[in-house]
């Protein structure tokens, strides 16, 4: 890729957070355009894996912008739970849970399990396409093992973190500062290495 080319990818989420995250990483090269500038639908995530899903997404935002998309997706595995909440973490206590809904039945379906079985991870799936039928997307992956607590511990981050204990750090992800975190977590390993791949043009800019 020729440099002071901007090089456009639409970020197929609604999360403002996640766009200045990966942003931050990829550099001036690379311009993300939020969906919601393009008034990009949204579209049901009928994948059965975080990886199906990310690319439902990107080919979609793909699609209906006409750019290469970027898309995530995310959730928890909980061994206990034979890997449950996984692909449905967003909705597990229903399809407006909120968080605490969802913390709330995880505690419930975990009930009096011991410690040493309430081992469990994050996963983050970040794809790239560069076109809707891009043949080859590239996808990064990243994995956070931890422990779920009985008890919430910590205000900060969202979702599962005050559940969720990162054992080398003794702390949980609503305990840990957002930088730490980033190190840590699932998104950020995932995020950092879909960078590299493009900041050093192992990708093509375009299809053939
Ligand atoms: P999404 O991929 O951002 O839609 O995340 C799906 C769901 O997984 C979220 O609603 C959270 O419940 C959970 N999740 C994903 N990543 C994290 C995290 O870093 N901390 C806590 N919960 C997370």
């Amino acid at each position: 890729m020729a440099s002071g080319v901007t090089f456009r990818i639409i970020l197929a989420t609604g999360n403002l957070g996640k766009l200045r995250e990966l942003q931050n990483l990829l550099g001036e090269q690379f311009e993300l355009v939020p969906q919601a500038e393009l008034k990009i639908s949204s579209i049901e995530e009928t994948g059965r894996t975080f990886t199906q899903n990310a690319l439902l997404k990107a080919r979609h935002a793909s699609a209906e912008s006409g750019l290469p998309a970027i898309a995530d997706d995310s959730g928890l595995e909980v061994d206990a739970l034979g890997g449950a909440p996984g692909i449905r973490s967003a909705r597990y206590a229903g399809s407006e849970a909120t968080d605490e809904e969802n913390n709330r039945k995880l505690l419930a379906e975990l009930g009096a399990c011991p410690e040493v079985e309430r081992t469990a991870r994050f996963r983050s799936s970040i794809v790239y396409v560069r076109a809707p039928d891009d043949p080859e997307p590239f996808i990064a992956e990243g994995v956070w093992e931890g422990r779920i607590l009985d008890a919430p511990r910590g205000t900060g981050g969202f979702g599962y973190d005050p559940l969720f204990l990162d054992e080398s750090a003794g702390l949980t992800g609503g305990e840990l500062d957002p930088d730490d975190k980033n190190r840590r977590s699932h998104r950020g390993q995932a995020a950092r290495r879909l960078s590299e791949l493009l900041v050093m043009g192992q990708i093509d800019a375009n299809l053939d």
